[in-house]
């Protein structure tokens, strides 16, 4: 019997080495890129803007994120020191093994059960709804780790604190649908536990929506409907970033609130699946949404800061300056050439290429919180 108990505490033990030694290899940072250097007007500017991230996927890593790390994208001193005023935190809670943007095949075995083995806690392992009531818990911790490092964003005058405050804010979503389970009346249990972002889909269908990755392409499911029609009476934000183009039909036909898409590049400059069509583009920001151009090559062409930037002045260019915000996706398993403490690199490339103060303010968070005012609850 005690022979049984060393065997299960060694393999767990190694199952989490493993698991941390992971990260390094899924979250590398591209160090061979050459950033601009960054100078005092522009760090003036960018360190007197409320700057917002609109998404990231560090709850998926064990990471103590209240740490500095010399892992992944981002941790809280990181965080700090590029001026980062709110985090937007996505939770994934399945991907289906051999996910990926133009074919994801919803039957395959779930990849991020073994991201949730190395938790120790049980009911992560039952259904992707456990697992988001879970990161719900363990933000929680994190903020209370933080010390008043972290404070959660939970309706509007949360925004206000953080703007002028020290305290960076946390903003909780879940990415797919398939964190709500099987009853649409989840979602307020999902709320009731911090949840202010819906993102419909993740890389496979769900039984509320179709994803831009699946194998179907249809649009919201009945129950889809019902969540929509749910969030907007909750005030969650509802995200579109991976939904099928239908499902953002939908999702534009029937939200009565404006809508996000939180990570995704435009088609019109960068031309694959996981970006969105320029129509939606227009659609999303016309609504009064918010578009965040994400950090990696697929979005942007290159993983390289001009490339972002290039893919922000696209979007300003074609549909205006009141909806284009940052969305990094750091540790999602992406490769940037910087991480989130070297973010004032693109507040100096905007500056360079001779943009207005109040337009590079625009984008850097004022768009993001303008929609979180309008949509968070009062
Ligand atoms: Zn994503």
């Amino acid at each position: 019997m005690k022979k049984l108990v060393w065997i299960v505490l060694i393999t767990l033990g190694i199952i989490r080495i493993v698991g941390w030694q992971l990260e390094r290899v899924l979250n590398r940072v591209d160090r061979s890129v050459k950033l601009p250097m960054v100078h005092a007007k522009a760090r003036k500017l960018h360190f007197s803007t409320p700057v917002v991230d609109c998404h990231n996927d560090t709850l998926l890593f064990e990471r103590n994120f209240v740490r500095r790390s010399s892992i992944g994208h981002i941790d809280l001193p990181r965080a700090k020191i590029g001026g980062v005023n709110l985090l937007a935190f996505a939770v994934a809670t399945l991907i289906p093994f051999g996910f990926n943007k133009d074919q994801t095949n919803s039957a395959l075995p779930d990849v991020l059960r073994w991201f949730y083995a190395t938790r120790f806690s049980p009911m992560t392992l039952m259904t992707p709804h456990e697992r988001a009531v879970y990161q719900a818990g363990r933000l929680h911790r994190l903020i209370r780790a933080s010390q008043g490092g972290l404070r959660p964003v939970l309706r509007r005058s949360d925004l206000d604190q953080i703007a002028g405050g020290s305290a960076i804010g946390a903003l909780l979503g879940f990415e797919g649908a398939q964190a709500v389970g099987s009853k649409v009346e989840n979602i307020e249990l999902l709320f009731a536990l911090g949840y202010r972002v819906a993102g419909l889909t993740h890389f496979h269908d769900n039984r509320y929506a179709h994803s831009a990755h699946g194998l179907s392409r249809g649009g919201l499911t009945p129950a889809g409907i019902q969540l929509v029609q749910r969030c907007n009476e909750l005030n969650m934000l509802i995200d579109v970033a991976h939904l099928s183009p239908l499902g953002i039909d939908d999702v534009l036909r029937l939200s009565r609130s404006p809508v996000i898409a939180s990570h995704t590049g435009i088609r019109g400059q960068i031309d694959n699946n996981r970006n969105l069509t320029n129509h939606h583009v227009q659609e999303i920001i016309s609504g009064g949404g918010v578009v965040g151009i994400g950090f990696w090559a697929e979005t942007c062409g290159s993983n390289r800061p001009e490339a972002i930037v290039d893919t922000i002045e696209y979007a300003v260019t074609h549909f205006g300056e009141d909806g284009v915000a940052l969305g990094s996706d750091f540790d999602g398993t992406i490769t940037p050439s910087f991480d989130i403490s070297q973010l004032p690199v693109l507040t100096q490339i905007m500056l360079d290429r001779g943009w207005a103060e109040t337009l590079i303010r625009k984008i850097l968070g004022g768009n993001a919180l303008r929609l979180l005012h309008e949509v968070l609850p009062p």
